[in-house]
């Protein structure tokens, strides 16, 4: 890889991949080779000389890219990591909406090209010193509920930050059922790993979750609140500048972050 870092952003004219393209642009390592969407074609990007394309391959046959990163949609990232890693690149995954299937898909796609994959569901730094914590209560807590909010624009539920933070939290807590009854299907909300996840989607929120975990006699409320999507891009800019020391694939940001 060459000493600046040339990077490809897809999902480019969404709410991230636009917040994505200009944090590549300010960034004095980092240059933004290729703005890729679906929609919005032929639309400049604010700050630097390219318009938003549609072909990722062809991206790949006109100029370097050394890292992709995608901020499209669950359902489109095994198709593009498929093509950047094909075509050599480190891809750096924020789309949330995967599928256990498609996370061993990548795995056996980075081992397969020997190229390095991060998936992370959540690049705030709070949020990953949020789910550490729960992680780390769920060890001393007898029972644990999360609550995540999000914009009413959002697609996938739960966030994948929740499952994220449900699968860590199960390695440490096995909670049984409590025989309760819904009287209204899903007030309980959905189970990963045994834990409630209880998903709000409401215009103002941009992204937050509560992970609230329950002793005799006491709860502890562990939150995190994104009140902005550069709370994100720290987390991105970092991914992108270490993803080459990482081989393989990785799922979680906090690996990249020694927690
Ligand atoms: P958005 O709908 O505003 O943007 C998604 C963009 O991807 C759209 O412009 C769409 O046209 C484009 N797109 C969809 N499929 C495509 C494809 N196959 N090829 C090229 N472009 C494609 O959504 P958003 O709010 O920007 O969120 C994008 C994703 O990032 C979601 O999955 C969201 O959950 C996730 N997200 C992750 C983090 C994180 O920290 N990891 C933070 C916020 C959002």
């Amino acid at each position: 890889m060459s000493e600046r870092i040339q990077v490809a952003v897809v999902g480019a004219a969404g709410r991230m991949g636009k917040t994505v393209c200009a944090a590549v642009i300010d960034d004095p390592m980092l240059d933004l080779t290729a703005a890729i969407d679906r929609v919005s074609l032929g639309e400049p990007v604010p700050g630097v000389d390219l318009v938003v394309e549609r072909d990722l391959q062809g991206a790949f046959d006109s100029r370097a890219v050394d890292v992709v990163v995608d901020f499209s949609l669950g359902e489109a990232v095994l198709a593009n990591a498929t093509l950047a890693t094909a075509n050599g690149a480190h891809v750096v995954i924020g789309a949330t909406g995967t599928s256990a299937a498609d996370r061993q898909a990548l795995e056996q796609l980075a081992l397969d090209r020997q190229r390095n994959i991060l998936l992370a569901p959540n690049f705030a730094v709070g949020a990953i010193l949020m789910m550490k914590m729960a992680q780390m209560g769920a060890a001393y807590c007898d029972r644990a509920e999360i609550i995540e909010l999000h914009h009413d624009k959002k697609l996938d539920a739960p966030s994948g930050t929740a499952i994220l933070t449900a699968q860590l939290m199960a390695e440490q807590l096995v909670q049984g059922d409590l025989g309760d009854k819904e009287t209204v299907s899903g007030a309980r909300g959905g189970d990963v790993g045994g834990i409630p996840i209880h998903s709000v989607r409401l215009p103002g929120f941009v992204a937050h979750q509560e992970v609230i975990l329950g002793f005799l006699g006491q709860t502890l409320t562990i939150r995190h609140d994104s009140v902005d999507r550069t709370s994100f891009m720290p987390g991105v800019i970092l991914a992108v500048k270490k993803i080459s020391e990482y081989p393989g694939f990785t799922y979680g940001l906090d690996k990249f972050l020694d927690l």
